[in-house]
């Protein structure tokens, strides 16, 4: 595995506007003596449009484009690879970052639907057992400019406008929160991106403090949790994060989220042979997610050469039937692009 952490961006008398929200680019055009609608414009010329060069900003004056030419970057991140699936569906990209380091987005298209996984780390130190990214550590989080730039360059490179966005590639997005947040807000912005809330999801191993923040600050984003067991015992076995914050302080979170009107949590549960899989952890499962406005998703294990396995079918079926008397919609994953190491849990920014 290549990982390369060298500084690769801008230098310091550069300034980095990728990332910037409407406020702060009105701020930074007030600052270089221009009109604060000049933020604006440039705001919707980076996300509405998806123009990084100011040659193209027409309606701005031409001594302005020369400033941001000569004076700051307007990218944060550019494609190295893409790997298409056989079925042509889902794409993997390799992203070199403007501040240093690589990380992996996916695409995939289905029907009308074009979701984006993106990441928000370089690495990841939350040490989920059954996860490739996990191998890595953690390198850095990521500017909000470098999760936007996910979006555009994958948009731009399939032609075809995204319609969800996951937050469920490398990192914890709980753990980069304010830079995962502004992100949202841009792809959820009118005059951005225009992505309506419930097409965003940020995803968590169980950061609980940061779901209660993100509660109370009552962000109109979807918010799905990786669950993965049915007893402290066993989830603590897959997810070191458990020992901080136990099933019982992940649920009340998740109950405080989906108490709140017109939200449905979702909860993801790798599915891992003899491990969680017995229709006794689906029963479990049934009773603690009771009166809870919440749907699963069932994810059939990826195989990452580790020591986990994915349940055979059989296996699978039962603990499905033995969940779908929960009463809570329950849905079968089968991740997309999981023969290019593409599904959940399997990215790991290699050269390819
Ligand atoms: S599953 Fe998510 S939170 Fe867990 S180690 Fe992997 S990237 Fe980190």
């Amino acid at each position: 595995m290549t990982v390369v952490t060298e500084p690769t961006g801008p230098t310091a008398t550069r300034i980095q506007l990728k990332g910037l929200n409407m406020a702060e680019l009105e701020s930074w055009s007030l600052k270089q003596g221009e009109p604060a609608y000049r933020g604006r414009q440039i705001f919707e010329w980076l996300y509405g449009q998806g123009v990084s060069d100011p040659a193209k900003m027409d309606n701005l004056p031409r001594a302005l484009r020369k400033r941001l030419a000569g004076e700051a970057d307007l990218t944060a991140a550019s494609i190295l690879t893409r790997t298409v699936s056989p079925s042509g569906a889902t794409v993997k990209y390799l992203l070199e970052l403007a501040g240093g380091g690589r990380v992996e987005t996916v695409s995939m298209v289905q029907g009308r639907r074009h979701t984006l996984c993106v990441s928000s780390q370089v690495g990841c130190n939350v040490g989920c057992d059954f996860c490739a990214t996990a191998r890595m550590g953690l390198l850095r989080n990521l500017t909000a400019g470098e999760i936007v730039d996910q979006y555009l360059l994958a948009q731009a490179d399939r032609r075809l406008a995204v319609t969800n966005v996951v937050f469920m590639g490398m990192g914890e997005p709980l753990l980069n929160y304010r830079q995962v947040l502004q992100a949202a807000d841009i792809f959820h912005h009118p005059k951005a991106m225009q992505l309506g809330a419930g097409r965003i999801t940020i995803s968590t191993a169980g950061v609980v403090p940061k779901i209660e923040q993100f509660v109370a600050e009552e962000r109109p984003y979807r918010l799905a949790i990786s669950l993965n067991a049915s007893t402290d015992a066993s989830r603590e076995q897959i997810m070191p994060i458990n020992a901080t914050w136990p099933l019982a302080a992940l649920l009340k979170a998740a109950r405080a989220y989906a108490n709140r009107p017109r939200r449905t949590i979702t909860f993801e549960y790798v599915l891992l042979a003899g491990l969680n899989d017995t229709p006794d952890d689906a029963a479990r499962l049934v009773a603690m997610l009771k009166g809870l406005a919440c749907k699963v998703n069932v994810i059939p294990y990826n195989d990452i050469g580790g020591i986990y396995r994915r349940p055979k079918r059989p296996a699978i079926d039962r603990f499905v039937a033995a969940l779908r008397k929960g009463d809570f919609p329950v849905l079968v994953r089968w991740s997309h692009g999981s023969d290019m190491a593409a599904g959940c849990g399997q990215l790991v920014a290699e050269a390819a």
